[in-house]
């Protein structure tokens, strides 16, 4: 087996740069650090960003912000009704159990010991004073507990589930690649960018690389793209999978007419509240960036609402950001709005277009107002008076409307731009089994495989979709 990586190798714990291990900050997050790819985005068209994605071993678990919670029973079942019956809750959860190492619930009906990911989250005991007063103005609102958030209850306000341990954020390279490093049959080469996958007639049969400016062909009796959600349907699209306009346009010889590719893409769309802290708050190593949230639901829609632990500036070093002000993140985390990949190019080397549409939506748009205005309500509480001084962001008396507009982003949790789907889905691109449609011997193993986006963050799903297809790799019905 060989695995290709197209960012820096570290070969476990220890050899990893501390500033990508430290917990408490997304230091490879930054634009222009060498662990990120940092894709340019269009969210609306007076708005754009840089997208951070992990380019190294780990890939984006290891620059993201360390929240490791499963996806909803709910999500899972949603999927298998689509005909994606492998993805059902019942059929899903031996793996979710498989796959961690939950150090607080160990292994019960519901939670796994022994596993490769840690799970750990922060006891209240522990809890910084800002996640007190956050959890506390949620109770004070009406809101439920919810004491287990990888666990089958409703939703509500409690400790997140992380891949954290003594302020050390576990990347999914350290859980999965470092203890088997020396296996006879792996081979892993770094600092190797994938260009394409090459045919003969409709069987993948190769992956051409460029390694140090010079362009390599790797043979395999399979290929398997785990080259995340924007990277896997661009290596599609440049190898002839993908909408057959698009690719003829750029004059790629079509392999497979498939219309899903990069079409029906699923994101989280966020913005941040701000505001001015009493006193400055110290950052603690063991609390990580976030450690507590809110999931609800606004007019049928989940949302997700998160305090950050230290300013943007601290979080993510070099962002610009302000080294004040405190934030509460508010997650859109079912949206009706696509985000669309596309080739800008037929060269590899230019980055695919990612065009959100952000907002387009009238109910993305109500969604994440009304979800903004629990996030002022939460705020403006008794419970936070002590630590608010005044709303920064936005200003007392701005319009919610026109402000969400202007300060639209994303929690960067891309996934569909590859999705599965029974024959009868014109959009699937790969079936439940995660073998790429009309060619042999391809499959997407990342979270472009998920119908649609979990209601919760992806990293821990992403980590169950590579459980789940290792099954299936080696599972003689499929
Ligand atoms: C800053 C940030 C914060 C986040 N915070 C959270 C969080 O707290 N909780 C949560 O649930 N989710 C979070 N996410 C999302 C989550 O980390 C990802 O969804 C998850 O890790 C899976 O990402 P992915 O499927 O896009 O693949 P990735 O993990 O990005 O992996 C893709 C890998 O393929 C490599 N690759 C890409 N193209 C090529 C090529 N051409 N040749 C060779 N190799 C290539 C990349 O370098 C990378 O190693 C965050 C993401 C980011 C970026």
């Amino acid at each position: 087996m060989l695995l290709l990586e197209a960012g820096a190798d570290f070969a476990g714990s220890t050899s990893f740069p501390a500033e990508l291990l430290d917990a408490s900050a997304m230091a490879g997050a930054a634009d222009g650090h060498a662990a990120n790819w940092g894709l340019d985005a269009r969210l609306t068209d007076s708005r754009s960003i840089t997208v951070p994605r992990g380019k190294v071993m780990g890939g984006s678990s290891t620059v993201n912000g360390g929240v490791f919670v499963r996806a909803t029973p709910g999500d899972f079942d949603r999927w298998a009704v689509l005909g994606n019956d492998a993805w059902s809750f019942a059929a899903v959860l031996p793996f979710l159990k498989r796959l961690e190492d939950d150090r607080d619930f160990g292994d019960d009906e519901f939670h796994g010991r022994g596993g490769p990911m840690p799970v750990t989250r922060s006891a209240p005991s522990e809890h910084h004073q800002l996640s007190q007063a956050f959890l506390a103005a949620c109770a004070d609102l009406g809101f439920a507990e919810e004491l287990d958030k990888n666990g089958p209850g409703a939703a509500g306000y409690g400790a997140l589930p992380r891949n954290i341990v003594d302020g050390v954020r576990v990347n999914a390279a350290m859980a999965y690649i470092a203890p088997h490093r020396d296996r006879a049959n792996l081979t892993i080469e770094s600092q190797v960018v994938a260009r394409r996958v090459v045919f003969h007639d409709r069987r993948a049969v190769g992956v051409e690389v460029e390694r140090s400016g010079a362009i390599e062909t790797f043979n395999g009796a399979e290929i398997v793209l785990c080259a995340g959600a924007v990277m896997s349907p661009h290596l599609l699209l440049l190898s002839g999978v993908g909408p057959a306009e698009q690719l003829r346009h750029h004059g790629i010889t079509v392999v497979a007419d498939l219309p899903g590719v990069g079409t029906r893409c699923c994101d989280h769309p966020q913005v941040f509240l701000g505001f001015e802290p009493a006193q400055p708050i110290p950052r603690r190593v063991t609390a990580g960036v976030v450690e507590v949230g809110l999931d609800t639901m606004v007019d049928g829609a989940p949302v997700a609402l998160m305090p950050y632990l230290a300013p943007m500036a601290e979080l993510v070093p070099g962002s610009g950001a302000s080294s004040v002000e405190l934030v509460i993140g508010v997650l859109l985390e079912r949206a009706a709005n696509a985000v669309e990949i596309a080739l800008a190019s037929g060269d590899p080397r230019i980055p695919p277009v990612i065009d959100y549409h952000s907002l387009e939506s009238v109910s993305d748009r109500a969604n994440l107002k009304a979800a903004a205005e629990i996030g002022l309500a939460i705020l403006d509480s008794p419970a936070m008076s002590g630590l608010c001084v005044r709303r920064t962001a936005p200003a007392a008396g701005a319009d919610l409307d026109a402000w969400i507009r202007e300060n639209i982003t994303t929690a960067v949790h891309l996934c569909s731009s590859a999705p599965m789907g029974p024959d009868a889905d014109p959009l699937a691109v790969v079936d439940q089994y995660c073998r790429v449609r009309g060619v042999d011997g391809l499959r997407v193993a990342d979270t472009s495989v998920l119908p649609s986006a979990p209601s919760r963050g992806p990293a821990c799903t992403a980590v169950l979709i590579g459980e789940r297809a290792a099954e299936f790799f080696t599972a003689t019905t499929a």
